[in-house]
Order: C-alpha cells, then structure tokens, then sequence
C-alpha cells in the first residue's frame, strides 16, 4: 500500500519513501512523475491568488484550467470559435478538449510539482482525466479553497471593474457561480469522503489564506 501522502505516513519524513505505489506522490520510484495538486474553489475564491504565491515561494508549475482555454480561444481555428463561445457564457468547456490540452501541458515537465487549477469541475472531467492521464501521474490530492458564495459575488463583482475577462459580467458571473455549486461542490464531497481533500478556509485576505495554505501543505510534506 502506498502512503497517499497521508499526515500519518511515516515515510513522508525523508525523501527515501520505497513503498512501490504508483500512487504514493512520496516513492523514490516515482520520482520522474509529476505530482499534481488538484486546486478546486469557487469562482472569486482566491485559488489563483494562492497558486501564484505557491508558484513564487515553492517553486510549483502553476497550470490554469482557464488559462489554458483563454490562451487556446485566441487561436484562429475552428476549436478557438467553439472555446470562445463557452467561456462567454461561463458554461463548462468540454471535457475531452480540456484534457487532451493539460495532458500535451504535463508531457512537457518531468517530475515536478504541478498545481492544476481549475480541475476537476465536474464528474466528466473525471472520467476524460481518467481514461487519457491518469496511469501517467502519481494519484493527486485536492487544495480546495472553501469560500462563501457572498464573499465570491462580491469579489467577482469588485474584479470585473478592471479584469477585461469576458466572462467577468453579471449574467456570466450568476451562471459560474451556478456551475459551481451543481457540478462542482458535489466533486469536492466526493474527494471529502475519500479523505483526499486539503481544505482552506479563504474569507480572509490573501496573506492569512496563504500562511493558512502554507500550514497544511506543510504538514502534509508536500512543501
Ligand atoms: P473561475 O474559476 O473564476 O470561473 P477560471 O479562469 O478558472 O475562472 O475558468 C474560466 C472558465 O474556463 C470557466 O467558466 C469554464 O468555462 C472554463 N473552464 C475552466 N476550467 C474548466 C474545467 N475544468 N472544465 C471545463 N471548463 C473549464
């Protein structure tokens, strides 16, 4: 049995751990793998903040789900046309486009550590990440940034002043926030039960969430 990364894992207390579980993000055999962090959070949460500050202090690959697909719809193809139009709306883009866009992203590192921000948002996300990536990379944990949808909404709101996003409108805003709520919290009750959810609570400003962010991941051996 690999130790999951578990705070009870003894093996996490030097970089030797030999369990053999292609699963365990800690095993010496694994150590041309990258390890992937899941970060879930509502829109407005915060996660992107937080994974920036990651990014500066700890050195992680930062991958934005959003990022990803904005940088994609700039594109003059036909699969631009279609992202673009999804994102307006702030519906959910399909499943197998996005994958297949963060798999060709990991193929390119070997052996860090990735934090996938923005993923997965729903069930179909699972199944695609399932059945093109997943034999490929150590089994990931979630960071998932607990936030109320006041605080979200208002964040939002304060942020469509000056973000130029598309999606950062009223109408858009009440759909993501929608999106959020029916596919994805019922993700993040999944990875609860499954005892793979690193929870933060981020109503605060971002230097506490962070210092928050900071204990947990320490704590897991994961920084
Ligand atoms: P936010 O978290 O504020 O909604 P993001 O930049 O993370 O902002 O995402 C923007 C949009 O990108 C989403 O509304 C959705 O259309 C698309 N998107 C991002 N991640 C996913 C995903 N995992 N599955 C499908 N669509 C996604």
């Amino acid at each position: 049995m690999g130790c999951n990364g578990s705070k009870t894992c003894e093996t996490t207390k030097n970089s030797t751990c030999n369990c053999g579980s292609d699963k365990c993000p800690h095993c010496k055999h694994n150590k041309d793998k990258n390890i992937v962090l899941y970060v879930l959070g509502g829109p407005g949460s915060g996660k992107g903040t937080q994974c920036a500050k990651l990014k500066e202090k700890f050195g992680f690959i930062h991958i934005s789900t959003g990022d990803l697909l904005r940088e994609e719809q700039n594109k003059d193809t036909e699969l631009a046309k279609e992202i673009k139009a999804v994102l307006e709306s702030g519906a959910l883009v399909s499943s197998e486009i996005l994958v297949k866009l963060i798999d060709e992203k990991l193929n390119t590192l070997k052996g860090q550590k990735v934090l996938l921000d923005g993923f997965p948002r729903n069930e179909e996300n699972i199944n695609a990440w399932n059945s093109i990536i997943k034999d490929k990379v150590p089994k990931p944990l979630v960071l998932y940034f607990n936030c109320s949808e006041e605080t979200m909404h208002k964040r939002l709101i304060g942020r469509s002043q000056t973000s130029g996003r598309s999606d950062d409108n009223e109408e858009a805003i009440r759909q993501r926030l929608k999106v959020f709520s029916a596919h994805t919290v019922p993700v993040v009750e999944k990875y609860k039960k499954e005892n793979m959810l690193i929870e933060i609570a981020c109503e605060s400003g971002p230097e506490e969430v962070f210092e928050l962010t900071e204990k947990h991941l320490k704590e897991r051996h994961i920084v």
